[in-house]
């Protein structure tokens, strides 16, 4: 066999001649593993599964799928009764991956589930279900881990149905809420900007969030990591404690600030459609992208929107300029990540690629 393999060039390197050897080996085991195979064929067909490869987005998770298949899945080899061979689907395990499996508080995990031939799949986590959306044989969401959540070891299960709902298979799996080091951050603020800051205003923009979170366009918009929607020096980070005045913490910074002069160009973070353009007590003038797959950025203290409601973006569009209207201590933009409602550091969306 080793002479059967051609190399491009007549000295093949050390570590080529080992696979090649190794590769020798393991053609020569395969042969005698089909052999076994054919001896005993007249049983039920168990053994042979190499034939039933489930294809696969990714060449890694590919590979796994294979390897599970193999190992647990049912055979797919025709039976030995004479009728010719049906090519139903064949059931294969659900595989799950967690990325990341600790996932720190104010982050975002994506859940990604091979399930070829479900229907749907959903997912609970934390008291809440999400329907995962399809692509492919590939069933993924993403879900925003709180700030508060409590820390430790948690679980979160994958549920897959056939088209009557019935319910094929379910998966628990384990996953860890990590604590993520964020200092406090204490602001001082004149009497006219702490003016802004009444229990009536606070409670006028939760409701006016608690309906902007109500709904969300399903499909995902992005293929790629999100951007930097201006330039400038982060002046306060995203889950930082707040401390006005000298008081005690209350409550978390829901954004990340860039510092940047009024006027400045903001542009949309990854593709998206204007869900609302407005102004909001606290967060002053502001633009909410929908991105869909739950996801949401918004873009607040705005001196001006560059766009309407119900427009299309691309990643990198201009739609508005720097400010410092609402509660605000210069002009800045404090920029929002939400995930199904959940506020999430918005910087992790530009290092990692939160796509399935
Ligand atoms: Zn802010």
């Amino acid at each position: 066999m080793r002479r059967g393999i051609r190399r491009p060039r007549a000295t093949a390197p050390w570590y080529a001649r080992t696979e090649a050897r190794l590769a020798a080996v393991v053609v020569a085991l395969l042969l005698l593993a089909a052999a076994a195979v054919i001896v005993r064929s007249d049983d039920a067909p168990t053994s042979d599964d190499i034939a039933v490869r489930p294809t696969s987005p990714t060449a890694t998770v590919g590979a796994s799928a294979t390897t599970v298949a193999a190992a647990t899945g049912p055979s797919g080899t025709p039976s030995a009764s004479g009728t010719p061979a049906t090519l139903a689907p064949t059931p294969v395990p659900l595989l799950l991956d967690l990325r990341p499996a600790a996932v720190g508080q104010g982050e975002t995990i994506l859940v990604w589930v091979h399930a070829p031939g479900a229907f749907s799949v959903t997912l609970e986590l934390r008291d809440d279900r999400f329907t995962l959306l399809p692509e492919g044989e590939v069933f993924w969401g993403v879900v925003g881990i709180p700030l508060d959540a409590a820390l430790g070891a948690a679980e979160l299960t994958v549920t897959a149905r056939s088209s009557s709902g019935e319910i094929r298979e379910s998966l628990t799996e384990g996953y860890e809420i990590i604590s993520v080091d964020r200092p406090v951050d204490h602001i001082t603020l004149t009497e006219e900007v702490a003016s802004v800051l009444t229990p009536e205003a606070a409670e006028a923009e939760r409701a006016l969030r608690a309906r902007l979170f109500s709904e969300f366009d399903r499909g995902r918009r992005w293929s790629t990591f999100f951007r930097i929607p201006t330039a400038g020096p982060m002046s306060s980070q995203f889950g930082q404690g707040r401390s006005y005045n000298g008081g005690p913490v209350g409550g978390f910074h829901t954004g990340a600030d860039i510092a940047a002069a009024e006027g400045a160009s903001v542009v949309a973070t990854g593709p998206a459609r204007v869900a609302w353009v407005g102004e909001m007590p606290i967060r002053g003038i502001s633009v909410i992208l929908d991105h869909g797959a739950g996801v949401k950025s918004g873009y607040h203290h705005l001196s001006a929107a560059a766009v309407v409601g119900g427009d299309v973006v691309e990643g990198g569009q201009l739609i508005g300029q720097v400010g410092a209207t609402g509660l605000a201590t210069g002009p800045h933009l404090h920029w929002e990540l939400t995930v199904w409602g959940v506020n999430v550091n918005p910087l992790t969306w530009t290092l990692k690629d939160f796509t399935p």
